[in-house]
């Protein structure tokens, strides 16, 4: 029989905040040793999705619909009009199947082609609204078919295509709009991430610096650039003098030509991640991905990480960084973190621009289940005489969090995921990452898709973890 002893207790937050229920577990009466922090820690904060210019987020989003109130005379000038009204009047749907069944003739008119293409334009619209980019992308494609010149339908399509990581988004798209758009800086920011992706970091920095010549009026812009730009020149300097071996799926970097054992194991511990976790996870990274091999002593220096850091994945430059020690690292190690980096790799790659969708706990708890890191300590923590910290409290950065407190988070992040996913089963975690993704607040995916509040599930996953305890 196990003893009912989970205590409410009431932890007064920093003024404006409500208060909240923590949970004191005295699951067991000794202290656990103190966790020593041997595992992966994530850089201080993902970077924010770059700004563009009327994306939903901002205050001006007129910028982005165009004037349909003035029908061009043409002999369909009718059949256009009702699409127009539906669209006003929201029948989305209605509106979408009257556009596809255009007749030919009205799409090789040249006066009303551009107007179709502004309605699809504006019909997309409508439905990012209701549904995000996934739902829209495909009316801005068509408008942008019909009608590559508007610089406004292009800068929705590629808006679409960068949330949605749509590959459409590629050398050939961006130079187009480039030249419709030439004082818009996200088209070279955008070619920027492209050639950083392709691993061509001198020409990415060109094109952060043409971006930041065009961001001179927005600040939060003007930063974002300069971070990056740090970064890029930083890491093309290191990574000038590595060497690089590609398997099928990863490209691996290595400083140092001594130790070729780490390089080959990497590789092989990789593959094996790519299909295992691929499997588990339904889903496989859309490019090869970037590993880089520090050696120890210099990683810090390299990546602007902590010294104790056991590695790393900077979502940024998409690189997994791992320090290594030549000869004698550990390949057990080695295999845990290179495993826990490529979940967070993989969910960068599922996520794409929305990664801040995806809270931290969730992001580090899937980290540790899918790659199967046994990690006692963790376990141990849960067990001994801890303060939890509420899960809402978890989901942005854990960067400022003291040291005592992070192992708590992540020994929390392990134990809800494990939990999450042994009552729920995989399945319904992707249908809830797929909410997530549509950028559904955390609270709300859990009710839509677990059919528990967020309040439930923290404390049925508290009482079964108790319950679980001998
Ligand atoms: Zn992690």
């Amino acid at each position: 029989m196990y003893r009912r002893n989970i205590k409410h207790i009431l932890i007064p937050l920093a003024a404006g905040l409500a208060l909240v229920i923590g949970y004191n577990l005295f699951l067991k009466p000794i202290l656990p040793p103190m966790v020593q922090r041997t595992e992966t820690v994530e850089p201080v904060a993902p970077p924010p999705a770059p700004p563009r210019s009327g994306s939903p987020e901002s205050e001006d989003k007129s910028v982005r619909v165009l004037d349909h109130s003035l029908v061009p005379p043409t002999p369909h000038g009718g059949l256009l009009e009702a699409i127009r009204d539906e669209i006003e009047k929201h029948n989305l749907s209605l509106a979408e199947t009257k556009l596809k069944e255009l007749p030919s003739a009205v799409l090789s008119d040249a006066t009303s082609r551009p107007f179709v293409a502004i309605l699809w334009n504006n019909l997309g619209l409508q439905q990012e609204r209701l549904n995000g980019t996934r739902a829209s992308v495909k009316a801005f494609k068509l408008a942008a078919d019909l009608d590559d010149s508007n610089s406004v339908i292009l800068m929705n399509l590629a808006h679409a295509y960068w949330e949605q990581r749509d590959r459409g988004l590629n050398a050939e798209f961006l130079m187009k709009l480039m030249k419709v758009a030439p004082e818009e800086p996200f088209p070279h920011l955008a070619m920027a991430d492209l050639l950083q992706e392709q691993d061509e970091l001198q020409e990415a920095a060109k094109h952060l610096d043409q971006a930041a010549d065009r961001a001179r009026h927005d600040p939060g812009l003007r930063s974002y650039l300069a971070a990056v730009t740090t970064k890029v020149r930083r890491t093309q300097s290191v990574e000038s003098r590595m060497t690089a071996k590609s398997s099928t799926h990863f490209v691996v970097k290595f400083d140092g030509e001594e130790d070729q054992n780490t390089w080959i194991s990497a590789l092989e511990i990789l593959e094996e991640a790519y299909r295992e976790i691929g499997q588990k996870f339904s889903h496989f990274p859309s490019k090869p991905i970037m590993v880089v091999l520090h050696a120890k002593d210099s990683f810090q220096g390299a990546t602007g990480s902590p010294a104790w850091a056991d590695g790393l994945y900077d979502p940024t430059l998409g690189r997994i960084q791992i320090p290594t020690q030549g000869a004698t690292t550990d390949p057990k190690w080695l295999a845990s973190v290179l495993r826990h980096e490529y979940v967070h790799a993989l969910l960068h790659d599922r996520f794409g621009a929305n990664s801040g969708a995806l809270p931290t706990w969730l992001n580090e708890g899937l980290a540790m289940q899918l790659a199967g890191d046994a990690w006692p300590e963790l376990d141990r923590a849960m067990r001994g005489d801890i303060t939890v910290i509420p899960l809402a409290y978890l989901e942005g950065s854990w960067g400022a969090l003291p040291a005592s407190a992070s192992t708590v988070a992540y020994a929390e992040a392990n134990s809800a995921t494990r939990y999450l996913i042994e009552r729920w089963g995989m399945a319904r975690v992707d249908e809830l990452l797929n909410a997530l993704q549509a950028k559904s607040s955390v609270a709300d995916a859990i009710q839509n898709k677990l059919s528990v509040s967020y309040e439930q599930f923290h404390r049925q996953w508290l009482e079964s973890f108790e319950a679980s305890q001998p």
